[in-house]
Order: structure tokens, then C-alpha cells, then sequence
């Protein structure tokens, strides 16, 4: 199974990612964990991706649409792969169409956790409470609204990008972790 999930920070997705890896033995792509490590690691894109993600904003197309395209070859994803937080942006969408079809890989569906906007700053509040020492420098209340912002106008348009293609499929992603993980086996069910 390869799929996106799609939905505005906090909606749930690297949560529902997990789920999903444990129980299809399929892996996770987060292009924000890869980031995130490649800061950490203070490699030469983390070193240029760190000030772009404290802010919210994107960090450029064609350094995500590398670090997947890499990170696809790998043998792990032979199963199928759940991509979470890619594409964000339509270029990046036509990135991934073209890098999928020169690896001879189809996507199989496109999962959208709708959420209601107002809960999302409460979750992400929620999310660096629960952190600790770990909490992500973007989890606070101006880089979220930024995120927010980003989302809108940048990474919304992919429902439609991909309702035309027929991949897509919406969830209400204000129900309980379970109850939204239900729902998604119920898609992979149909798809599958
Ligand atoms: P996430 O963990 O998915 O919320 O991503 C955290 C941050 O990493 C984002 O706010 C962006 O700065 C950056 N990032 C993650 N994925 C992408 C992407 N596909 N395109 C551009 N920037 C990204």
C-alpha cells in the first residue's frame, strides 16, 4: 500500500502513521523527521532548514523532493510506504507523480484527516506539553499560526490535485485515534 496523509498540523497524521506502520508493516515517511534529523545532525540541509522551519514557513521543494526520492530507493519501502507531511505543495505533488512513474510505483490513495481549525492550537499546545525536553521549536503559537497559514494556501489545493486524479478520501479526523483508525482500515480495505 502507498498512500499520503494529508491534513493541517495537529490533525493527527504521524500519530495515524503509526498506527498504520504497526499494523501493515508498512514505513513512514515524514519529510518533518527527516528534517528534523538532518537539523540535529547539522548536516548542510539541516543547517539551512533549521531557521525555515522555527518560522513555520516551507523549506524549498527541491530539497524535500531529493530527500524523498532517496529515501524511496531504500528496500525498506518495498512493502509501501505512508507519506506524512509530502508533497506540501502542488510542485512538489507533480515532483512525486514524476519521480513515482520513472520508479514504475503507483499511488494507491490519498487519506485527508479534515479537522476543524479551532482545535488545532489546542492539540499542538497539547503535543509540546506532553514533549518535554523534546518539544519541537516550531510548536508554539507563531509558528503554528504560520504552519496554519502555509497550510492554506500551499498545501490545501492538494485535495483537489488529487480528487481529480480519484485518489482521494476524506475522514473526519475530529473523532477519537481510534475511531479515525477505523475508518482508515476501512478505506485500506477498499483500496487494498
Ligand atoms: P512537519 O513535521 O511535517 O510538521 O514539518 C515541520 C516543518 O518541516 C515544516 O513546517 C516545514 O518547515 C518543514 N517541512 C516538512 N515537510 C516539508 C515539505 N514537504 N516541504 C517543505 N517543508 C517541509
Amino acid at each position: 500500500m502507498r498512500l499520503i496523509l494529508l491534513g493541517p498540523p495537529g490533525a493527527g497524521k504521524g500519530t495515524q502513521a503509526q498506527k498504520l506502520v504497526e499494523r501493515h508493516g508498512i514505513v513512514q515517511l515524514s519529510t518533518g523527521d527527516m528534517l528534523r534529523a538532518a537539523v540535529k545532525a547539522e548536516t548542510p540541509i539541516g543547517l539551512k532548514a533549521k531557521s525555515i522551519m522555527d518560522s513555520g514557513e516551507l523549506v524549498p521543494d527541491e530539497v524535500v523532493v531529493q530527500i524523498v526520492s532517496e529515501r524511496l530507493d531504500e528496500p525498506d519501502c518495498g512493502n509501501g510506504f505512508i507519506l506524512d507531511g509530502f508533497p506540501r505543495t502542488v510542485p512538489q505533488a507533480e515532483a512525486l507523480d514524476a519521480l513515482l512513474e520513472r520508479k514504475k510505483l503507483q499511488l494507491d490513495v490519498v487519506i485527508e484527516l479534515v479537522v476543524d481549525e479551532d482545535a488545532l492550537l489546542d492539540r499542538v499546545k497539547k503535543r509540546a506539553a506532553e514533549s518535554g525536553d523534546n518539544v519541537r521549536s516550531d510548536d508554539n503559537a507563531d509558528a503554528l499560526k504560520k504552519r496554519l497559514d502555509v497550510y492554506r494556501a500551499q498545501t490545501a489545493p492538494l485535495a483537489q490535485f488529487y480528487r481529480e486524479k480519484g485518489l482521494l478520501k476524506q475522514v473526519n479526523g475530529m473523532a477519537g485515534i481510534d475511531e479515525v483508525s477505523a475508518e482508515i482500515d476501512r478505506i485500506f480495505a477498499d483500496v487494498g
